[in-house]
């Protein structure tokens, strides 16, 4: 039964959130840190790549099975920046407000509205070895706006609009953003996928 697994992630904020949705599946959510596992290289040029890098080496570390979870902000208008690079896109060991700063800097001078989406692709590993691994993606869409606005969430949140519901990804309680986000509905895909027994 999988009901333990290690998160190849050190980010809080996605500890936080994949740890509320698989607590109703019964299935306890171990950080990487909490075992002293340092993260993985992420030296994939797409999003399912680095997922995988990324549970292969928390499996292989823990001897347990790994999830791991890459995703990003993707921009049409630059490009599909800050993409993969998201979470160091003003440089390594970037802040969420410097992240944030660099994107409103490089949208300046285009033409709004910005459309964007946030991407999640969440893989299962049984073991390090594991050749048939689970995998799930799914995009969450939205504009960028260049206002920031709300203090929930992480990352680009206050920059994220939802124009259907007039709010930023960083307006919304942590359970409204847990029904609609791209990680959110990844990992619903990839409950329905879970292995039995
Ligand atoms: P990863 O840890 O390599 O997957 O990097 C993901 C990065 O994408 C985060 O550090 C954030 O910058 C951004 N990101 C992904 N999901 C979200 C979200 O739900 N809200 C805000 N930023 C996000």
């Amino acid at each position: 039964m999988l009901d333990r697994v290690v998160l190849a992630s050190s980010n809080p904020g996605k500890l936080r959130e994949l740890s509320e949705l698989l607590a109703a599946q019964r299935v306890q959510v171990l950080s990487q840190d909490a075992l002293a596992i340092s993260g993985a290289e992420e030296t994939g040029v797409t999003f399912i790549e680095n997922a995988l890098l990324k549970a292969r080496h928390a499996s292989r570390e823990s001897g347990l099975p790994a999830l791991a979870d890459d995703s990003g902000l993707v921009v049409d208008a630059l490009h599909g920046a800050p993409g993969l690079y998201s979470a160091r896109y003003a440089g390594p060991g970037a802040s969420d407000a410097d992240n944030n700063r660099r994107l409103i800097t490089a949208l300046h001078g285009l033409p709004p509205p910005w459309s964007a989406r946030y991407h999640a692709c969440i893989v299962l590993l049984r073991h390090a070895e594991d050749p048939c691994p689970v995998i799930a993606e799914a995009d969450w869409e939205g504009e960028i706006q260049a206002t920031a606005a709300g203090d929930g969430g992480f990352g680009y949140d206050p920059h994220f609009y939802l124009p259907q519901l007039r709010l930023t990804a960083a307006q919304m309680s942590s359970a409204q953003k847990n029904r609609c986000s791209h990680r959110a509905l990844a990992l619903q895909a990839l409950l329905r996928r879970w292995p039995r027994g």
